[in-house]
């Protein structure tokens, strides 16, 4: 019947958390939501939006955090846990991975502590190819490696459809968001214009204020 195999593509668990999923808010392509949600799970927003202070926070701040966030994601059985040293690992590849993003794309190729650091992680965090039914090829964990390794298996699908120069840490410094470039060109630096690159164009005007001479000044 055609319709059978229909049923077997959706396997995996439907979202049941109250809050959206921040790569569903966000609108990025369904292929790098896990990267996407797992990079951005450390918010370090720190800034006053419509009158109200962002605060920053951590959705993976213990180990049972992130047991609850892999399994909302399909990553975790329902009997498994994360271990202390399981979350202390995950928490190492989220950083290493926003290193590296951090990077401006044009300086990712050349030698940096951020490559060298992601590579060591990546090792712990194995992916294997399989081909699934209907000849599908994916890149997943590996035999007894850590779910997690879906992560870096999305960076490494974002760079051979050459869109992983797209993700970018947000420049404003009290931003940090990760966001993914969806310009044209592909050359924007905030995640929101209307935002981080307003905030820091008004801040570079006063600045400027201030650096001139007196005389020069608007008072
Ligand atoms: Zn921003």
């Amino acid at each position: 019947m055609i319709l059978a195999g229909v049923h077997c593509v959706n396997h995996q668990r439907p979202y049941t958390g109250v809050e959206m999923k921040l790569s569903k808010k966000f609108l990025v392509p369904a292929e790098l939501a896990l990267l996407y949600d797992f990079v951005n799970s450390l918010d370090l927003r720190q800034y006053t939006e419509k009158g109200k202070q962002h605060e920053g926070h951590d959705e993976l701040a213990t180990a049972g955090q992130l047991e609850e966030w892999m399994r909302e994601r399909g990553l975790l059985d329902a009997r498994a846990a994360v271990s202390a040293q399981a979350h202390r690992m995950a928490l190492k590849l989220r950083t290493g991975i926003r290193d590296y993003l951090q990077l401006a794309p044009e300086d990712r190729s050349a030698q940096s502590q951020a490559m060298v650091q992601l590579n060591e992680l990546s090792s712990a965090f194995p992916l294997a190819v399989a081909v699934s039914r209907g000849g599908r090829i994916n890149l997943g964990p590996a035999p007894g490696s850590n779910a997690l390794a879906r992560e870096l298996g999305e960076m490494y699908l974002l760079s051979v459809t050459a869109r992983l120069e797209r993700l970018k840490v947000c420049a404003s410094q009290e931003c940090r968001w990760v966001f993914f470039d969806r310009s044209k060109p592909g050359n924007r630096r905030w995640c929101s214009t209307a935002l981080c690159g307003n905030r820091h164009k008004t801040r570079s005007y006063r600045q400027r204020q201030r650096a001139a001479p007196d005389g020069l000044k608007i008072s």
